[in-house]
């Protein structure tokens, strides 16, 4: 049992609690998984870039998934081997390519035609052949929230099977190029494996297909995806997942990348958070708490659900209400109609599953410094990023009144 009220005293509130151990417990689950084939866990930075967690992930043996330089360095600072970086993201800068062909990574994922021309322009400078992969879009509905699919012709992200298979013949024949993956990733919170198992035969069938043009693909990146529980959903077993990806790559030696971020973090992470007031506007019950939107974004992004408990109170006699923060937007809030019992000031709230895409898209809005973050490893806290202060907030600011 984590003890949110000695941590809120010790740390303040709001506050961001991982549980190290949660992290250590869902990567070996996932890698055993996929024991019967060689395999890369790369982490997806993005859903927790904080260099401890990051640095735990690569203790464990994983790589990473990064989607800009600044993860790539991420990576690189938290000991994560450089065979085991990727780099994704429709995107990159001219700058950005050339460092990550410069630090040797294992290869950059290119999301269009144009990007491939771009990185052999690069690679051509530095008089190296760049390692890549194409990230082909499937066209299959993940059946998740639209914000979060990704791999329909109408999302930007990758290309259709005919622009890769262009891209992989232009990459064969450059000296400056490289093509040793492919990758698909066609949406995040995945709660069913049909629209997976689809897309992987479609590009398990292109890589055959490249086979035949004496292209040979050494790394199948799967992406990530992977859904976990918020509230009540029905998730994929992580041995069913991995069993029904390699059904589709009967006779193809190849070593399968993956590259979850939410189901390693999402539910290791606890958002502590300290009850100010309660109102009622005309019988609407609100509570109003010290976390807010620029904290914890994804019920206002994508009126995602959390569960969020009472820390240490009796909720017999509970009513609806929303809790909100004090940004000044309606949308901000952590949960609406959820059923509480009566708060009073310095109560606490704890907002779950917090782990994943929580600080990482947190901002300083409303000059709100952001929140610190806690590592609870082995029963043992300790602090892993301290709390912003104003100053911190204002240090890059120039003062033009001055001169
Ligand atoms: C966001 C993303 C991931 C991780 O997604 P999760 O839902 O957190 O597992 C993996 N790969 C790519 C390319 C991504 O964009």
């Amino acid at each position: 049992m984590i003890n949110y009220k000695e941590l809120a005293q010790k740390y303040s509130t709001p506050l961001y609690v991982y549980d190290f151990d949660y992290m250590s417990a869902q990567y070996e689950k996932l890698k055993e998984a996929f024991r019967a084939r060689k395999s890369i866990m790369a982490f997806a930075v993005k859903s927790n870039s904080n260099l401890s967690v990051v640095k735990h992930f690569a203790d464990l043996g994983s790589g990473a998934d990064c989607v800009s330089i600044g993860e790539v360095r991420r990576a690189f600072l938290a000991g994560i081997p450089k065979y085991k970086i990727i780099f994704s993201g429709v995107g990159k800068s001219d700058d950005e390519l050339r460092e990550a062909i410069e630090k040797d990574i294992l290869y950059i994922n290119l999301e269009s035609y144009a990007e491939l021309e771009r990185v052999e322009a690069i690679a051509k400078e530095l008089n190296i052949a760049a390692r890549i992969s194409v990230r082909v879009n499937p066209n299959i509905d993940p059946k998740t929230h639209p914000y979060i699919s990704t791999g329909l012709h109408g999302n930007k992200f990758g290309v259709d099977i005919n622009t890769a298979k262009r891209m992989y013949i232009k990459a064969k024949n450059s000296e400056n190029l490289d093509p040793i993956g492919i990758h698909f990733h066609i949406g995040s919170q995945l709660t069913e494996l049909d629209p997976i198992v689809e897309a992987s035969e479609i590009v398990a069938d292109l890589v055959r297909s490249l086979q035949t043009l004496e292209i040979e693909i050494k790394f199948f990146d799967i992406g990530g995806g992977l859904g976990i529980t918020y509230n009540d959903e029905v998730t994929i077993e992580p041995y069913e997942y991995a069993q029904a990806i390699l059904s589709t790559l009967t006779a193809l030696d190849i070593t399968v990348i993956c590259e979850p971020g939410r189901f390693l973090t999402a539910n290791a992470g606890y958002f502590i958070t300290k009850v100010l007031y309660e109102k009622e506007n005309n019988e609407k019950r609100f509570v109003i708490v010290d976390g807010a939107m620029n904290d914890l974004l994804r019920p206002s992004l994508y009126d995602a659900y959390h569960k969020i408990s009472v820390v240490d109170k009796e909720s017999s006699d509970v009513t609806k209400a929303d809790i909100v923060g004090p940004v000044c937007e309606s949308g901000d809030f952590f949960a609406k109609d959820y059923l509480l019992p009566k708060m009073e000031h310095n109560d606490l709230l704890v907002v779950e599953s917090a782990g994943a895409y929580g600080f990482t898209m947190a901002s300083n809005y409303n000059t709100r410094g952001r929140s610190a973050e806690v590592a609870l490893v082995g029963g043992e806290d300790r602090l892993i990023r301290r709390r912003e202060s104003f100053e911190d907030l204002i240090a890059n600011e120039l003062d033009l009144m001055e001169k």
